[in-house]
């Protein structure tokens, strides 16, 4: 048995580097060394003065841009009027309006039918409550996921999430979750999805029948790959056929990232649960939802909760965002317009320099540019951060350039961001 000395109290403190005091877990300040003080739109300034283009958006979190002032009106007066901020999951007058709002202006339009749990403030909290209750309603274990996809931190959300470096920091074994090739996994070679069709149904498989499928419509982490809207269909009718649930992970690539406001939506299919956060509050702000198909409604009332489930700012935000971004079509129309612009950029980038074989992919403003090689990629996001540029890399190798941008970026920035991308790409491929 050790003892341990009493601890001594000091009474001087002495003030520390708040960076040596942060955990050495932390990643985004290391890619983008500067203190951010405000942010506009699609504007971040330094605490120096210094002005960056922002293709980042929180990663799919600021779809309308940093501090919209109408969203920003909604969560002041929110403060102001001393309205209910920490509700847990009691009913108040912003949850009734968030929830009468969502409903009139996003899933009636889309004739879709879904009940909406609160499932945590995060889109790891929205992923556990969807497995968990896909479990509970067919008495199945495990859950088909997809190669090279991402679905959050947490034990259950990792044990779908491809990365290996981020599954190794569970130091457990990730179990119940079956990798499946995602849409054009074997490069054309192989028909990749009859992969999954007939391990379900040959018997000598040795796949047991999973509880639910998740999958991103975009892998956003994964390297921007976005499916096929044939393979989505093919999936979905495989799910039914075998009574498999369907749970499509909409938290990065939902809240009109790809045009419409569910990204499922262009291929027509229906998914038996939907996962969002990310862009859902518009402002920022912490929020998840799980929407289930009313069937699926098995729940016992608290069996599933959590502390932060009913923030009052983010209900309001959210519920002024539905109303500014989605009583018509304008704003999906100028994501689709926009998306079509970066492509097309992007395509003359590839043609400029062919022999480096550079990939274009995306849909809407979810644009990748593969570039070579990870180093290749690091090398242009790093020299566009001097050029004042915050854009990403992301793929299994991080050697995809990931464009995230708000989808209110005015196109004059969107233009200047492109030429940013335009020369660092080709300075690290002339390098
Ligand atoms: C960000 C993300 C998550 C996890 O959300 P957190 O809020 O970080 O827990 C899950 N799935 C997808 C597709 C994401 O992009």
């Amino acid at each position: 048995m050790t003892m341990t000395a009493p601890i001594e109290k000091t009474t001087t403190t002495e003030r520390r580097d708040p960076v040596e005091l942060e955990s050495q877990v932390r990643s985004y300040s290391r890619s983008w060394p500067a203190v951010f003080t405000h942010a506009k739109g699609s504007i971040l300034t330094a605490e120096d003065g210094r002005e960056y283009l922002d293709f980042f958006a929180g990663a799919g979190t600021l779809n309308y841009g940093h501090n919209h002032p109408e969203l920003k009106q909604a969560v002041v007066d929110h403060f102001l009027e001393d309205r209910v901020v920490h509700g847990l999951d009691m009913f108040t007058d912003v949850r009734r309006e968030f929830l009468q709002s969502f409903d009139e202006r996003i899933l009636q339009p889309r004739g879709l039918d879904y009940k909406v749990a609160f499932p945590g403030p995060g889109g790891a909290n929205a992923v556990e409550a969807a497995l968990k209750l896909a479990r509970k309603v067919t008495g199945r274990e495990s859950v088909v996921s997809f190669t090279n996809g991402f679905h959050g931190m947490t034990l259950g959300a990792l044990s779908v999430t491809g990365n290996s470096m981020k599954r190794g920091g569970a130091g457990i074994p990730l179990v119940h979750a079956t990798p499946m090739p995602y849409d054009d996994y074997f490069g054309q070679v192989v028909p990749d999805f009859m992969y999954l069709e007939a391990l379900l149904t040959d018997g000598g498989s040795g796949l047991n029948k999973p509880a639910a499928v998740i999958v991103e419509t975009v892998q956003g982490e994964g390297g921007i790959n976005a499916a096929r809207a044939e393979w989505l269909r093919g999936l979905a009718a495989l799910c039914a056929e075998h009574e498999i649930l369907l749970i499509v992970d909409d938290i990065q690539m939902g809240c009109g990232r790809t045009g419409k406001f569910f990204s499922f939506e262009e291929a027509g299919i229906v998914p038996d649960m939907v996962t969002l956060s990310k862009s859902i509050s518009g402002y920022g702000l912490p929020m998840a939802l799980t929407l289930l198909k009313p069937e699926l409604d098995i729940w016992e009332p608290g069996e599933h909760n959590g502390t932060f489930r009913g923030f009052g700012p983010a209900f309001a935000s959210a519920t002024r965002a539905f109303e500014l971004f989605w009583s018509d079509d304008a704003l999906e129309q100028s994501t689709l317009a926009k998306g079509a612009y970066v492509e097309g950029r992007f395509n003359q980038l590839a043609a400029r320099f062919a022999e480096h074989e550079l990939v274009v992919k995306g849909r809407g403003l979810a644009r990748g540019l593969q570039m070579p090689s990870g180093e290749l990629a690091g090398a242009v996001t790093a020299r566009a951060f001097e050029e004042g540029l915050l854009v990403e890399t992301s793929g299994p190798s991080d050697e995809v350039v990931k464009l995230l941008p708000a989808l209110t970026i005015p196109e004059d920035q969107l233009t200047r961001g492109l030429d940013i991308i335009d020369q660092t790409v080709a300075e690290a491929l002339s390098a």
